[in-house]
């Protein structure tokens, strides 16, 4: 049934139900039909699955590990909390799957330049790293006001060899940088490739994410059956657009497992406040797709905020739309506070320091492991924290009375 799932969505029109799709302006949809086509022909030939699988297991050091939190299980009284450690995979996150596969997929297809646009910076740094893996040039839209707070990732591009695009339209931020990114790629769609950065975006993208984010689900269902002869209960992931969450999610849909996917509600519930899309939004179309959208009466996108910039995004993969209306996954919300305390109990207990986006799934469980009190929970550690690091002691200081109070909340 798993096999037909994945024929049935998307459709031949890249819909999920209805989302999903490619509203696009005339002069892109032949070359989003030539991106489907290679992507359905060349990604299933055998030459271009040995190379993949190569890569991934020379370069990337897959398969990441799942790891059983011990003393952080021990912590919460009987329920098992399990790791999928993706803060593992070179580059300290998910992204480079896909951005891995999109690369492969532009040496295939003979294009010169990868093209994308980046907010926080972290697909930017993925793919920079997929170009000069692959020998391709690399273009990257980035608004100016990402560009100054996160320098520390424009710096890492241009190592990379990534040539930094300077956006300084409108609110200089992502909304920008995406314009900017399409207009360049309409100028020479022949030799580049346009590289979206998570299940997001016109078909063929949504789909071809998803089948490069699959390894993640596919890996972590075999090692967990491994260490404990049977699935997970429960099942936990970060979804900002939700390519971490659709890797792992994709591999239990037909399993009894729940499963669970997170997002954020920032500070407030208040519009601007949070980027809960699932919880607050209302079906629309963003950037070529349908999804549900946090929009104002206008059906513009609206404002989005959360201390996990990964998570901020108005739209979300019209997949998990899907997911949520046939009620197969629960999508939830974690805020701000919670997320910095589980970023720091994970710290302290187990050693790792995940990534914000990623506290926000280990907070969730967290929350889980109280109600399903002798259950396992697998929760997919999307990426690696130490990006946040400045931005925590900037804006935090040191917060050891919250983590005590945490740990004395969770025993
Ligand atoms: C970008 C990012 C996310 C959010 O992207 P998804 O497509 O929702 O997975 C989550 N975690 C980390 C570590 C990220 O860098």
């Amino acid at each position: 049934m798993n096999k037909e799932y994945f024929k049935k969505f998307p459709d031949e029109k890249g819909f999920f139900g209805q989302y999903g799709g490619a509203f696009l302006p005339p002069a892109l949809i032949e070359h989003f039909k030539d991106i489907t086509h290679a992507y359905l022909t060349i990604s299933k030939s055998h030459r271009f699955i040995s190379e993949l699988r190569s890569i991934r297991k020379h370069y990337q050091g897959r398969p990441t590990p799942v790891y059983f939190a011990e003393r952080l299980s021990n912590m919460l009284g009987g329920a098992r909390i399990y790791l999928k450690r993706e803060d593992l995979n070179h580059t300290g996150a998910h992204k480079l799957n896909h951005c891995m596969g999109e690369g492969l997929l532009a040496k295939y297809m003979g294009k010169k330049k990868l093209i994308a646009e980046t907010g926080a910076g972290q697909h930017g740094v993925a793919l920079a790293t997929a170009a000069a893996y692959f020998g391709l040039e690399c273009e990257i839209h980035m608004g100016e006001v990402d560009m100054a707070k996160e320098h520390p990732n424009v710096i890492r591009m241009k190592l990379l060899g990534a040539n930094v695009i300077p956006v300084s339209s409108g609110l200089k931020t992502l909304k920008e940088a995406v314009d900017s990114a399409f207009e360049s790629y309409l100028k020479d769609p022949e030799s580049s490739m346009y590289c979206i950065g998570s299940v997001v975006g016109p078909h063929p993208f949504p789909m071809l994410v998803r089948e490069f984010q699959r390894i993640v689900g596919i890996e972590a269902r075999e090692q967990f059956f491994d260490m404990t002869g049977e699935l997970p209960d429960n099942i936990v992931a970060c979804v900002g657009g939700g390519s971490n969450a659709i890797g792992l999610f994709s591999a239990f849909l037909d399993d009894p497992s729940e499963i669970y996917g997170v997002e954020p509600s920032g500070r407030s519930f208040k519009p601007g406040d949070h980027a809960a899309t699932m919880t607050y939004g209302k079906p629309g179309v963003i950037h070529g797709f349908k999804c549900y959208l946090l929009q104002n009466e206008k059906g513009e996108p609206a404002p989005v905020y959360s201390i996990a910039s990964g998570l901020d995004y108005p739209g979300v993969g019209p997949e998990h739309c899907h997911l949520k209306d046939s009620e197969r996954v629960k999508y939830v919300t974690v805020d701000d506070q919670d997320c910095l305390e589980a970023f720091y109990v994970l710290s302290r207990t187990e050693g790792i320091i995940p990534a914000l986006e990623s506290a926000h799934a280990v907070a969730y469980a967290l929350k889980l492991a109280k109600e399903k009190k002798y259950q396992s929970i697998l929760v997919n550690l999307s990426g690696r924290g130490d990006k946040d690091i400045d931005f925590i002691t900037e804006n935090y200081g040191y917060t050891e009375e919250q983590m005590q109070n945490r740990l004395k909340k969770t025993a």
